[in-house]
């Protein structure tokens, strides 16, 4: 379970989040809407504790993470962001790496996840060797391995062309199914977001508001479903 409750942050005096409470229960699959600078990227590295808050509290599994790096969270951003001098295989095994993992545990659980995500024959691959997708999923997989409990995805297929967009999103699926994961998935996509989460964050411009809040009722809803009308979205 994450709570987090009543954060704040401002930017040299512009709000960005005022009070801001969440709620995500384990193995809940949230997606966050909302304009551009409405402060998403903003929230989630505060609950990664890669910028801190001006106030609030952040709890994951009844732990208190506020202003804390490391235990327990993964993240995934919109370039896979890998290092450019580790080959696939240890970029995956870099986080084990940071927490001590012996090498052969480490290099044996990276390649579990390189697999997992289509991978195999890919372990000594440079990044600068890979597509964009193939990048995207070292970063999927990158994030998996460090086994966290909650799963944060800022725009990771963002950058993608349409038909990678699709493959990865039910590659997402198929492993988040096998090893389901508390996760806060940030998108500018309406489609992808009924597509992959149970439940809709739709916020306002900043200070970011909740301006709606849907469930999706259905376990997965087909993607031939939730082609929405152009008209809809104008
Ligand atoms: P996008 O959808 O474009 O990624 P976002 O919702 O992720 O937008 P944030 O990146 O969280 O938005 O930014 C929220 C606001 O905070 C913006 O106005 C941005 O300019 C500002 N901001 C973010 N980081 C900083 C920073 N380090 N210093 C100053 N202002 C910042
Ligand atoms: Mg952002």
């Amino acid at each position: 379970h994450l709570s987090v409750s009543h954060v704040s942050k401002s930017f040299g005096g512009v709000k960005v989040l005022v009070d801001q409470c969440l709620d995500v229960r384990e193995g809940e699959f949230v997606a966050l809407l909302g304009p551009s600078g409405c402060g998403k990227s903003t929230l989630l590295q505060i609950i990664n504790g890669l910028i801190p808050a001006d106030g609030g509290k952040i709890v994951l599994g009844g732990k208190d993470i506020t202003g804390k790096t490391g235990t327990g969270r993964g993240m995934v951003f919109q370039g896979a962001d890998l290092f450019p001098w580790r080959t696939a295989l240890d970029n995956i095994a870099f986080g084990l790496e940071v927490v001590g993992v012996g090498k052969a545990e480490r290099l044996e659980r990276a390649r579990h996840y390189l697999n997992l995500v289509g991978l195999r024959g890919f372990e000594d691959a440079w990044p600068h060797q890979l597509s964009g997708g193939m990048q995207q999923r070292v970063g999927i997989a990158r994030a998996f391995c460090i086994q966290p409990t909650l799963l944060m995805m800022d725009e990771p297929f963002g950058a993608l062309d349409v038909q990678t967009r699709d493959v990865l999103q039910d590659e997402l699926v198929r492993i988040w199914e096998a090893e389901p994961k508390t996760v806060l998935f940030v998108t500018h996509g309406i489609e992808e977001a009924l597509y992959l989460a149970d439940r809709i964050l739709v916020y306002s411009k900043r200070p970011a508001r909740v301006l709606r809040e849907i469930t999706v009722p259905f376990a997965r809803p087909r993607r031939e479903d939730i082609k929405l009308d152009p008209q809809f979205l104008e």
